[in-house]
């Protein structure tokens, strides 16, 4: 666990790459699907009522691009500020599964015929999952590294309902069971807080629900309004308020007070990096900030990742109490 450890009273998902890469690595954003099935109206669905025009794409200006050049480019530029060496090929926007075979393949091959590339990662939904498609990962999976980051944003039918998803809770835990059947992906999934009327029971629960899963990351997300969203009609019209940076932080505490600690965590907050698309709440326009004030709040109350949890073997003991280290070394760093 200490492995790669970043000062954080958590497991951090940089420690969950180098554990496997044995160095950091970084992610290439890309966009190469401009569509999915919620925005075609597929089966009646609508689209996700957060979800702007870019279906999450972290560049613009990518959808003009091939694949080679959107590589090429993010790589020459995170390499320079960072002095990276290795990188994940990371299909972000949209639903990178809601295409065909073929073009997936050569998606694959594209990214993996550059030498720094040591694997990528696939952003899709619970109920994009053809048998092909789950044949096509584990074929990569054999000759490279493959991570699926699954959409599910909440384990609430009447939150999923808000969201406009389309896919039940139900669908998600069948879709996360049959990945973890069939490959040997690296399967984490996304979450969103801050749905109307979403309790802390919910939260803990939520928590507790990941715990039983084959996931090894999750990914966290405050809702936001961004402009020519459903949820930004909603907001005009008051019928949706956005959460508040500490009610917002107090929800991740319980989160991490009863996630276990082999789950590593990719972020804590959302980031509207499109600032001027960005409704509210304003904090989601500050990249680091309020990150840094759940660390914090973490630091200061001296909760660390399962510290709500009880170990029930030997090692559940050992780990437990080495992230409780954290917390007196963090307070000091
Ligand atoms: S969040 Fe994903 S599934 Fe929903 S509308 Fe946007 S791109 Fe489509």
């Amino acid at each position: 666990m200490e492995k790669g450890w970043t000062g954080l009273p958590y497991h951090s998902v940089s420690e969950h790459f180098k554990r496997i890469f044995n160095e950091k690595v970084y992610k290439i954003p890309v966009s190469v699907v401009d569509d999915c099935p919620n925005r075609m109206g597929l089966k009646g669905m609508k689209t996700c009522s957060f979800c702007d025009v870019w279906g999450s794409a972290a560049n613009s200006d990518s959808f003009q691009m091939s694949l080679e050049a959107q590589i090429e480019k993010y790589h020459d530029n995170i390499a320079k500020k960072y002095n990276a060496k290795k990188f994940l090929v990371y299909f972000q926007a949209y639903t990178n599964t809601f295409t065909k075979i073929p073009a997936l393949r050569h998606n694959f091959e594209t990214a993996l015929k550059y030498p720094y590339v040591a694997g990528f990662v696939l952003g899709t939904r619970p109920d994009c999952l053809s048998e092909s498609v789950l044949q096509l990962w584990q074929e990569y999976c054999e000759k490279s590294s493959v991570f699926v980051e699954l959409g599910v944003q909440s384990f609430n039918n009447s939150h999923l309902e808000f969201m406009q998803r389309g896919h039940s809770a139900e669908d998600s835990l069948k879709a996360i069971e049959k990945i973890a059947s069939r490959t040997t992906v690296d399967l984490g999934i996304h979450l969103i807080f801050g749905s109307p009327n979403e309790t802390d029971a919910e939260v803990i629960q939520t928590a507790k629900i990941c715990n039983d899963l084959p996931i090894t990351n999750v990914k966290l997300h405050n809702m936001h309004v961004l402009k020519n969203t459903e949820l930004e009609k909603w907001y005009n019209e008051g019928k949706y308020s956005p959460i508040e940076l500490e009610d917002y932080t107090r929800k991740v505490q319980l989160f991490l007070s009863y996630l276990h600690p082999r789950i590593a965590i990719h972020r804590l907050t959302a980031y509207a990096s499109r600032w001027d698309e960005l409704i509210a709440p304003k904090w989601t326009a500050d990249k680091m900030g309020p990150h840094q004030k759940i660390i914090d709040f973490l630091r200061a109350e001296k909760i660390y990742q399962g510290c709500k949890l009880t170990a029930q073997n030997e090692s559940e003991r050992a780990l437990f109490h080495q992230m409780s280290l954290r917390v007196e070394r963090t307070n000091s760093i």
